[in-house]
């Protein structure tokens, strides 16, 4: 059942929900995204967004103490949890769970499904992540701030990844994760190459003192 399992984590701006929603959209049939529990209010904007299931902070908790969630975090002041019922019902119709959370879930995750698969989308360049989050615009400026310097921390993190997938290109990205996720072919960077790329952009936050500045855009 665990290689049923598919975590994906990227660091917000670097396309994901976009991804996985067109990958789902494509194998509708075999593959279902895992919807998370949250204490975010839902947002009004446009964009892709994950669908969520909208919970008090007093439910959440009682949840938690009720042992339902697999694995649970808080990220932005929010909390977020996955519920073990999600995620049976989604492997019991014999689909492919799309598990869309944060790096701290994917190691929770990872820690009780041994095999699960774990796959870290990264943005071409911080340049560009910056770029997307500015333009998302759903965010207030300080809002984008905090993003950036988590996106930091996140690919940081998302180095004990399986898989990688660097999002230049829309379509290409979409194939890429797609045979991931079905298994189809093995990933397109190897493990190293995608560990490498962590690097040149982690490189990229030090030359440009990124974190430091109080301005995104
Ligand atoms: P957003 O509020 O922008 O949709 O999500 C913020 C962050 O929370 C993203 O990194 C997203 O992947 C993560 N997240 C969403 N659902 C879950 C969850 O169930 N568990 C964990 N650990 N993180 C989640």
């Amino acid at each position: 059942m665990s290689s049923r399992l598919i975590v994906v984590s990227a660091p917000s701006g670097a396309g994901k929900t976009s991804l996985d929603t067109h990958v789902r959209g494509r194998n509708a049939d075999r593959v279902e995204m895992v919807r998370s529990y949250t204490t975010r209010p839902a947002r009004t904007a446009s964009t892709v967004e994950k669908e969520y299931l909208h919970v008090t902070r007093q439910k959440f908790q009682q949840m938690c103490d009720a042992g339902e969630f697999v694995e649970w975090a808080e990220v932005f002041g929010n909390l977020y949890g996955t519920a073990w019922r999600e995620i049976e019902r989604i492997t019991a119709a014999g689909k492919i769970a799309l598990l869309e959370i944060d790096v701290q879930g994917g190691e929770q995750i990872r820690a009780k499904f041994s095999g699960c698969v774990t796959v870290f989308i990264l943005p071409p360049t911080i340049a560009e992540l910056r770029r997307r989050l500015v333009q998302r615009g759903t965010d207030a400026v300080a809002e984008q701030q905090k993003r950036l310097r988590n996106a930091c921390a996140e690919i940081k993190s998302g180095r004990t990844y399986d898989c990688f997938v660097v999002n230049a290109n829309f379509e290409r990205s979409c194939t890429e994760l797609e045979d991931v996720v079905l298994q189809r072919r093995p990933p397109h960077l190897s493990r190293e190459q995608g560990i490498a790329k962590c690097d040149r952009l982690l490189e990229e936050f030090q030359q440009h003192d990124w974190l430091n500045t109080s301005e995104v855009g």
